[in-house]
């Protein structure tokens, strides 16, 4: 398979312009992307944005010399879409696309606006696309962890057929996930939720716009007279180097009234139980558990705000 194109990328966010050199491919479709991964397997990684494989390659933590752009694939794969009773996000999305789709204006779809809006600068919004941010396999990342609270499915495609992984699954380890060498991630897509719940995403860290949280919460609710029927909590990280459910503070949930007593009990007895934290430059592992307490009880009754109609 011929590489087509020797481009020179300057990456997007250094201040200095660095160029580097890269042999580039440009698929003229889906079905050609998939045939030059099969054909050059590991040795050709795919870069949608590049808002985060660029950032490794200049930090010397990845090594490449052949891309895959999936760029000329976004007439294809970037759409928000609602069928047969499920949601489906193309993978080359754009967080800013996202945001534009206004899926949020629906209460079951909230999270979308937190995640979307408090995710990095409008320039990064415009190329960082969803399936990169699940492809990053990062802790940090906003949209997967807000899929996650969705329990979404990653749709996988290579030129053996497609396969659905649930995203629970995905991540196996840091920047590691399920993802076959030969596989593009082409959507993601979870069920639609009941007209009784919510979502919402807090992230919290000490700037804006240029760095990641310290602590990433979300939370997906669905309520009957303010009994919880189900709940699905998600952090950056429980323990692994990538984004999990809260699974045993989720279980403490299901079934109770969301009173104030029952969501301090979860988040100040439960959650500190099952998490694990570490501690690095950025905060140490006792300022992120605290953390972690203090968002889920924000997010929870964020969530239950707008089940009852709040924004
Ligand atoms: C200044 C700055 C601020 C940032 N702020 C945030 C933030 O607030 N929140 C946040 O979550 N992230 C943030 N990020 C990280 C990054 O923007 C996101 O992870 C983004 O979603 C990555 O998407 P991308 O399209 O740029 O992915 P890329 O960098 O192109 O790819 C990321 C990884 O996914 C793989 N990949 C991409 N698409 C596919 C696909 N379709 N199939 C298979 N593999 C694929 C690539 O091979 C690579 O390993 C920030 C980055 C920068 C530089």
């Amino acid at each position: 398979m011929a590489l087509i194109n020797i481009l020179k990328i300057s990456t997007v966010y250094s201040r200095v312009s660095l160029t580097f050199r890269f042999n580039v491919y440009i698929p003229k479709d889906l079905n050609d992307a998939l045939r030059a991964l099969k054909v050059e397997g590991e040795g050709l990684l795919p870069i949608a944005g590049g808002t985060d494989l660029l950032v490794l390659y200049r930090q010397g933590l990845v090594k490449f010399n052949k891309l895959l752009d999936l760029w000329p694939l976004r007439n294809s794969l970037s759409y928000v879409r609602f069928e047969g009773g499920y949601v489906k996000i193309g993978a080359l999305t754009t967080v800013s696309e996202l945001l534009d789709s206004r899926i949020y204006m629906d209460k079951r779809f909230l999270g979308f606006k937190d995640a979307c809006s408090g995710f990095a600068s409008p320039f990064i919004r415009s190329i960082a696309t969803v399936g990169g941010n699940v492809g990053a396999a990062h802790p940090l990342s906003d949209i997967a962890i807000l899929l996650l609270a969705y329990d979404a499915n990653v749709k996988l495609a290579s030129l053996d057929g497609e396969r659905l992984v649930p995203l629970r699954e995905f991540f196996i380890d840091k920047r590691k996930t399920l993802r076959k060498p030969d596989e593009l991630i082409v959507e993601l897509s979870f069920k639609e939720p009941p007209t009784n719940s919510s979502t919402s995403l807090i992230k919290l860290d000490r700037r804006v716009g240029h760095s990641m949280g310290y602590v990433i919460v979300s939370t997906y609710l669905e309520l009957i007279d303010d009994i919880v029927k189900d709940v699905r909590i998600v952090f950056d990280s429980m323990g692994k180097p990538y984004p999990e459910r809260a699974y045993k503070t989720e279980e403490y949930l299901r079934g109770k009234t969301l009173s104030e007593d029952v969501v301090k009990e979860a988040s100040e007895s439960i959650l500190p139980n099952e998490m694990r934290r570490i501690t690095d430059y950025r905060s140490s592992a006792e300022y992120r558990v605290e953390l972690s307490k203090v968002l889920l009880k924000r997010a929870l009754f964020k969530t239950k705000e707008r089940i009852l109609g709040g924004a």
